[in-house]
């Protein structure tokens, strides 16, 4: 991914509140209104692990509109934080925006992968992992037993859809 621009925490989310233009920057070409940017002004920390995130960069992958990305300067180098769909992708296509939006870093979107859990599920099965003396035994059993649920998974969204499924696990 080619780096266009560094921008400090402050620089990326007045760019989102609009209080600052991408032209202030030497910016042109700015995905502001994505769901993905908008998440910024909800939170800019990491739901699961509380990673927060420290800058912006502005990115592009070639084809589409520039996005402000957000990183966490770890002492591992750059995490980035992504936007994870709560009823994941694969099941839903509808968007549902912010109300389908939780802000994860890259390790914690990486072991939900696309299971229907609670952040409290997800934070219990981070430590699991992180402190497991074989965590690559524990992932690999997890990754069998999503791919084993996938098709009860999707009957599930088929049947009552997303919007039931986001508040079911807001309940849970
Ligand atoms: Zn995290």
């Amino acid at each position: 991914m080619k780096i266009h621009r560094y921008l400090t925490l402050e620089q990326g989310l007045a760019l989102v509140r609009g209080d600052k233009k991408p032209q202030d920057f030497g910016v042109f070409v700015l995905a502001l209104q994505s769901t993905n940017a908008q998440l910024f002004l909800v939170t800019t920390a990491c739901q699961c692990c509380g990673l927060r995130g420290t800058h912006f960069r502005v990115q592009s992958n070639g084809c589409y509109k520039n996005r402000l990305n957000l990183y966490a300067a770890t002492a591992h180098g750059e995490q980035l934080l992504t936007r994870d769909h709560i009823v994941p992708r694969s099941l839903s296509p509808t968007i549902f925006g912010l109300a389908n939006a939780n802000l994860l870093c890259q390790q914690c979107n990486a072991f939900k992968q696309d299971a229907l859990c609670t952040l409290s599920w997800l934070r219990e099965f981070r430590q699991k992992v992180l402190l497991a003396v074989d965590a690559k035994k524990v992932l690999r059993g997890r990754n069998r037993h999503l791919q084993q649920t996938r098709k009860e998974r999707k009957a599930l969204h088929a049947r009552v859809g997303t919007e039931v499924l986001l508040h079911w696990l807001a309940c849970l």
